[in-house]
């Protein structure tokens, strides 16, 4: 489950993101949220079925000071409810990546998004080196990389090819790779882009599961846009988990209950985690 712990005002300009302050959307910005806040929201996700909870930031790099103490505290407290704690807060140093190690983060989240060479055309405020800089930065603290992408911003196969290559070329491979279809929000320079094929992000799945096949894949936003068996066939392509509860960061997700009926419906089951918390992590097939 993820939450925005942080909501808006990015000064990057990613084309597909409403928390961007290049464009005018309906995101409200708000500051980081209090330790009370997240614990209760994080409690809720346990309960819910949640084993990893991501805690997202709309910052182009991390602040230190303050700001980066309360994440610090806020990984020890998801931790310490027994759930594996994510991050995506942006471009670290290596000492942030370290900090973050030594709180006992699980995971960090940082996307590619597209492919090297289509990469100017979706965001100007940052080089594509960059990402992979931070990506090596974690990689080097012992977390974990969670890295992927989105399809549907325009892009063609050979784009998503591009994007699969450098994703399958990080060595080791991400442990957890998000595939995004493309939500496109009022105000964002995305807003009107034609609707992607679904069949393209099954293939886009089916590709990624046989470049990286111990990764595990995210099935990620864009699923209210899924019918029920466009989601079955991202489950059969090799896709093994979805985000749950109602919000992505900003972007709506279907619910739990109707992900609860979709997965008995074809005979799926939540994995049971293996962590103190036993509580069920990702979608098993
Ligand atoms: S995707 Fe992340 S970095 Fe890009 S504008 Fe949105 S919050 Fe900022």
């Amino acid at each position: 489950m993820l939450l925005s712990i942080k909501t808006g005002g990015c000064p990057e300009d990613c084309a597909y993101c409403p928390q961007s302050a290049h464009y005018r959307t309906d995101v409200t910005r708000s500051e980081l949220v209090s330790i009370e806040e997240l614990t209760s929201a994080a409690e809720q996700a346990r309960g819910q079925g949640a084993t990893r909870f991501c805690m997202g930031a709309a910052w182009r790099d991390v602040p230190d000071g303050p700001a980066f103490s309360q994440v610090l505290t806020m990984v020890r407290v998801v931790r310490g409810l027994g759930m594996e704690a994510c991050c995506t807060l942006g471009m670290l140093t290596q000492a942030q990546a370290d900090a973050l190690a030594d709180a006992g983060l699980t995971a960090y989240n940082h996307n590619l998004d597209t492919s090297p060479e289509f990469y100017g055309s979706i965001i100007t405020t940052r080089t594509y080196d960059e990402r992979l800089a931070t990506l090596a930065r974690v990689r080097q603290s012992g977390v974990t990389v969670c890295c992927g992408g989105i399809i549907g911003m325009g892009e063609d196969r050979h784009v998503r090819y591009r994007l699969l290559q450098q994703l399958a070329s990080l060595d080791p491979h991400p442990e957890s790779v998000p595939v995004n279809m493309l939500v496109r929000v009022e105000g964002t320079p995305l807003a009107d882009m034609k609707a992607e094929d679904p069949f393209e992000l099954v293939r886009t799945i089916a590709a990624a599961r046989i470049l990286m096949p111990a990764s595990i894949v995210r099935l990620s936003a864009g699923r209210l846009s899924l019918t029920d068996e466009a989601q079955a066939l991202c489950f059969l392509a090799g896709a093994n988990s979805v985000f749950l509860g109602e919000r992505l960061l900003t972007t709506p997700n279907p619910g739990t209950s109707h992900d609860e009926q979709l997965l008995n419906r074809l005979g799926m089951r939540l994995t049971v985690s293996t962590s103190d918390a036993k509580v069920p992590a990702d979608v098993a097939g």
